[in-house]
């Protein structure tokens, strides 16, 4: 357990209990390519040098446990003065594999299990992109923040210009992220002009991608500083929050939906589609969130097409409007209200449905339920009430 320099709370990891995470930033390149006498990670951006950016950003996230920072041989003591006494500084090499290298050995001698390698021209690291990876060692040899390619690209040969289907490529970011012992023994046997992903892929190591950010572009050229200096300085605006209620009346039948879970019951909920109440409370949530109306605007119980229809419609439909708005659902919290059914023993089944629908990791989607001690509509068992709260944050990662 580690504290949140935030808020001073102890925060429990969520992801990969006991495994320590080192961040690896490679600073060890002289930067001729930018053009400046200095190496561009001394570059100012904003209050702080370029590479400070991702040592603080690092250094900040509960789940990263040690901060390396790999520098050019001879500065150490430069880049000491500069660096939070929490960073860890090693020398680099004369190339990037090298350089790499040396982290890693820092990494492997303070037993760092897993390892993200981070290019320090590349200071929009955000705590997203971080917990994102994390999250994907879980399940894989190695991980990537990537972006899809959205211009149109095309092939030149000679004078004839042919399309290229974008539909497969990717713009591959940093950090990239790793288990320790897999991308050191893939270093151990790669050509020095290989990237980390390639080595580990080359050694038959699989890799994930996890959605990019504009906010990680690097720095190549001087021309790229004021751009990011925008991107990076301009604030986002306030996560948006959105409540939402419903209720459905019991009917003759043999089950209920809750959450796309049919739940084995005395009766069934009346409705115009799957009377999902569940699912429909949070589709509003979402869609108050955004200041989008409400469930009847976008889908009225009078259109024929939602007979019977399977309320995940609603809510994907719900997640995607609000996404094409500017906002990404980054969390919900729903409470059933009824006598019965015992939702209790469904509440995971309920929890990763909702996952699966709306790409929210299971952490971030909480079901609870509560009866009303026998007062009123619920308690006299009418129906089945629901209410949602969902929490939407600005869009700034794209996929
Ligand atoms: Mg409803």
């Amino acid at each position: 357990m580690r504290s949140c320099k935030a808020c001073g709370f102890f925060i429990a990891r969520r992801y990969s209990a006991n495994m320590s995470i080192a961040a690896i930033i490679v600073a060890a390149g002289r930067g001729q390519r930018a053009g400046g006498a200095q190496a561009k990670q001394l570059w100012q951006l904003g209050q702080r040098q370029v590479f400070l950016w991702s040592v603080d950003a690092f250094l900040a996230h509960p789940l990263v446990t040690h901060c390396v920072l790999v520098v050019p041989s001879g500065q150490t003591d430069t880049y000491a003065t500069l660096c939070p006494k929490d960073a860890i500084i090693v020398e680099g090499g004369e190339t990037r594999t090298a350089s790499v290298r040396a982290g890693l050995s820092a990494c492997e001698r303070f037993g760092a299990e897993r390892v993200m390698i981070h290019d320090a021209a590349r200071p929009g690291i955000t705590p997203e992109v971080i917990a994102a990876l994390a999250n994907a060692l879980d399940t894989s040899d190695g991980a990537a923040p990537a972006l899809a390619v959205v211009d149109a690209l095309k092939r030149k040969h000679g004078d004839r210009i042919t399309a290229v289907d974008r539909a497969e490529l990717y713009r591959v970011q940093t950090p990239q992220a790793f288990q320790t012992t897999k991308i050191a023994a893939a270093l151990r046997h790669a050509d020095a002009l290989v990237d980390d992903l390639a080595a580990l892929e080359q050694y038959g190591g699989q890799v994930t991608l996890v959605p990019g950010d504009e906010r990680l572009s690097k720095i190549t050229y001087a021309d790229d500083l004021p751009r990011l200096e925008r991107l990076l300085m301009t604030p986002q605006p306030a996560p948006r929050f959105g409540t939402g209620f419903d209720v459905h009346a019991f009917a003759p039948g043999t089950a209920v939906t809750l959450c796309g879970i049919s739940i084995p019951h005395t009766q069934t909920l009346a409705g115009h589609s799957d009377a999902d109440v569940a699912w429909h409370a949070l589709t509003d949530a979402i869609l108050g969130a955004a200041a989008l109306g409400d469930i009847g605007d976008h889908f009225p119980p009078s259109d024929p097409q939602w007979k019977g229809v399977d309320s995940a419609v609603f809510l994907k439909h719900a997640v995607a409007i609000a996404r094409d708005h500017g906002w990404d659902l980054s969390s919900c919290d729903l409470t059933i209200i009824c006598e019965a059914p015992k939702v209790k023993p469904h509440r995971e089944a309920m929890r990763r449905r909702t996952a699966e629908m709306t790409g929210l990791p299971l952490d971030a989607i909480s079901v609870k339920a509560t009866t009303t001690e026998g007062l009123g509509f619920t308690g006299r068992g009418e129906g089945i009430a629901a209410q949602a709260s969902a929490v939407l944050s600005p869009r700034a990662i794209q996929d």
